[in-house]
């Protein structure tokens, strides 16, 4: 019986693990320079929350939820999406109420049941950020600046911003329904998916990404252009905010959210750069949400980013956080069975002091010892034999440059400074 990782998941291995680990690092600090204080939320939910949330009639919702019954029978889903959690916790916790703003990210695997293809994983990561309790269009552009400024735009290759505006309860409808007028006269023309949404869901048809739907899509009424005085005026301060950052952008007209709770602002940041236009991070304000999931009347702004895309991109663009140092520092090889808790003291001593080292223990040959060293990626190999363990020494060889030296262990501190310093032959 051979066991395999189910289709659409991935194991992370080292040393990919290890770069997959510093970019969160990297997104995680990021966030917290820009005040956001970590959320930890449960990678499962009460299904009706992400079907409320997202919506009946969306992907997500529809096909790409993983569905799990409890033991008293109520109806659970693994998470798709983080906002959902977020909200629910934070009037759960009494963080979103009126009057009072929170910052707060979050970070960790998501489930959704697509087909797999490249840089599109069933269990895949996002970190998000969220502000509570603010409408202040400068909110939504230091949001915009806490991505477009440290972790992005500089370094993702081929990276675009795109906004837009949702428009509010007040002007929505008004342009909806000449939205669906345009539709409608042109529906010879749309594809099946169109048609059906023109009735369900119009402002989603602008999402079509089928070749024949373009022209009609393109020339139909931007919502921009039936803004009430309200989004108008937010919208423009956003954009002026922005540029006033220095922070490029282009105003898409058919970047769109298809639930009511979703207002004025929305963004997205796409590269063309691994082929096909993909998103690696977007956002926008839901002012509605709060209230729509039971809560009061508060405002909201986020975003989330995509680790497995944004790895992707930075990958290809070789800016990937490097990692400082060696895997490990010293690896520790006793040379006979009386060197054995010798080896123990000098490993338990040099972890004290900071040192990352490993034991070589299970190899009889020193040919053997030294390729293990060199395949768990330390920098220098310890050997103790009766010599070292009679006078207190370790003989120590840096592989990069075969140097060898004979070091006293005590005290310790003077072996780790050594081990940190620069290499070189001792003079003669
Ligand atoms: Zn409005
Ligand atoms: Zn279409």
């Amino acid at each position: 019986m051979k066991y395999q990782a189910p289709r659409g998941v991935k194991d992370l291995l080292p040393p990919e693990s290890e770069l997959f680990r510093l970019l969160e690092d990297e997104v995680r600090e990021v966030f917290g320079r820009s005040g956001f204080r970590e959320i930890r939320l449960p990678l499962f939910e009460s299904a009706d929350l992400f079907a409320r949330s997202i919506g009946e009639s969306t992907d997500i919702v529809e096909k790409e939820m993983y569905l799990f019954s409890g033991k008293g029978g109520e109806s659970l889903a693994l998470r798709p999406e983080g906002t959902a959690s977020l909200i629910r916790a934070a009037i759960e916790h009494r963080l979103a109420e009126p009057g009072r703003l929170e910052r707060l990210f979050y970070q960790g695997p998501m489930f959704r049941h697509e087909r797999p293809q490249a840089g599109r994983l069933r269990q895949f990561h996002q970190a998000g950020a969220e502000i509570l309790g603010s409408s202040d269009p400068d909110d939504d552009v230091d949001l915009i600046a806490t991505v477009s400024r440290h972790a992005g735009i500089s370094r993702v290759p081929a990276s675009r911003l795109l906004i837009n505006s949702m428009g509010c309860p007040e002007c929505r409808p008004g342009y909806r329904e000449i939205l669906v007028d345009y539709l409608e006269k042109n529906h010879d023309l749309l594809c099946e998916t169109c048609r059906r949404r023109t009735k369900t869901n119009p402002l989603r048809v602008l999402d079509c990404k089928i070749p024949s739907c373009q022209p009609v899509l393109e020339s139909a009424p931007h919502l921009v252009e039936f803004l009430c005085p309200a989004s108008r005026s937010h919208f423009d301060r956003v954009c002026r905010g922005l540029e006033g950052e220095g922070i490029s952008f282009t105003v898409s007209h058919r970047l769109v959210r298809g639930l009511d709770y979703y207002t004025e602002t929305a963004f997205e940041w796409v590269s063309d750069a691994l082929g096909a236009q993909s998103t690696w991070a977007a956002g926008g304000r839901y002012n509605g949400l709060v209230r729509h999931l039971g809560g009061g009347d508060v405002p909201g702004v986020g975003l989330a980013i995509g680790i497995e895309r944004l790895f992707l991109l930075r990958e290809l663009a070789g800016t990937l956080p490097q990692k400082a140092g060696a895997a490990v520092h010293l690896a520790v090889h006793p040379l006979e069975e009386a060197a054995r808790p010798y080896a123990h003291r000098i490993l338990a001593s040099l972890r004290d002091n900071g040192i990352s080292a490993v034991g070589i223990f299970g190899q009889t040959r020193l040919k053997k010892a030294f390729l293990q060293a060199e395949r768990e990626g330390a920098l220098f190999i310890g050997l103790l034999g009766g010599d070292e363990l009679s006078t207190g020494t370790i003989t120590i060889k840096h592989l990069a440059t075969g140097i060898q030296k004979s070091l006293p262990t005590f005290p310790p501190e003077y072996l780790s400074k050594a081990l940190r310093e620069p290499w070189t032959p001792d003079p003669v």
